[in-house]
């Protein structure tokens, strides 16, 4: 946020998705630094690590929607191998924005979920070829394309081909692999499916692990 001139005060909250070191590192500081509320699940928050305990905490389950401020937040469960993982819908003057990353394979209640959005951001975590003849361990590869593991490029192609409903004017694919993954690639994927699904009116971007994706205003 401060590389493009954001400041950190109008943050309201934090919001924990699930406990992977990914998602979790540098928490308790951030929310130390920030003092905010830090919107988690119990069953979550009971999986950190001791010495991530928390300033102030509040709890969501999923499929219980919340307030924050005049934003509405809905928690709804994914599919992937941590202990209570969630994506996120958020309603605000009349715009929806969904995120859904870290999920092994999109469920009806996904797509129900990131259905009418004006803006999704989606998981394209990494390409098939890249994953199976790269350096992690079979069991982790393994892990990685289970239906508890991360959506791949072809999968995420495969729904905004066959099954997305257009709506949204933004789409910003996430959660991408260093390792197993390469910008092109899903940027190239995604394209082509949007282009076969006539969604001329998505723009595409493709968010990196290293650089702030820019600032969108609805
Ligand atoms: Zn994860
Ligand atoms: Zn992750």
């Amino acid at each position: 946020m401060l590389l493009i001139g954001l400041r950190l005060d109008p943050l309201d909250a934090v919001l924990i998705t699930h406990e992977h070191t990914d998602h979790i590192n540098g928490l308790a500081r951030l929310a130390a630094r920030l003092k905010v509320p830090v919107f988690i699940s119990e069953a979550t928050l009971a999986s950190l690590p001791a010495k991530k305990k928390l300033p102030a905490v509040e709890y969501f389950r999923p499929g219980h929607s919340f307030q924050i401020g005049d934003v509405l937040v809905e928690p709804f469960t994914i599919p992937h191998d941590a202990v209570d993982p969630v994506g996120f819908r958020f309603t605000s003057a009349g715009v929806r924005i969904a995120q859904a990353t870290d999920l092994g394979y999109i469920t009806p209640n996904v797509k129900d979920m990131i259905r009418g959005c004006h803006a999704l951001i989606l998981e394209s975590n990494h390409d098939l070829e890249m994953l199976r003849n790269g350096p992690y361990p079979w069991y982790v590869k393994q892990r990685v394309m289970s239906r508890d593991g991360h959506l791949s490029n072809s999968a995420t192609a495969d729904y905004l081909r066959d099954e997305f409903d257009a709506e949204a004017r933004l789409l910003i694919l996430a959660h991408l692999s260093e390792q197993n993954n390469h910008p092109q690639i899903a940027r190239l994927e995604a394209s082509s499916a949007l282009e076969q699904r006539d969604a001329t009116d998505t723009r595409l971007v493709v968010s990196s692990q290293t650089e702030p994706t820019e600032v969108f205003t609805f």
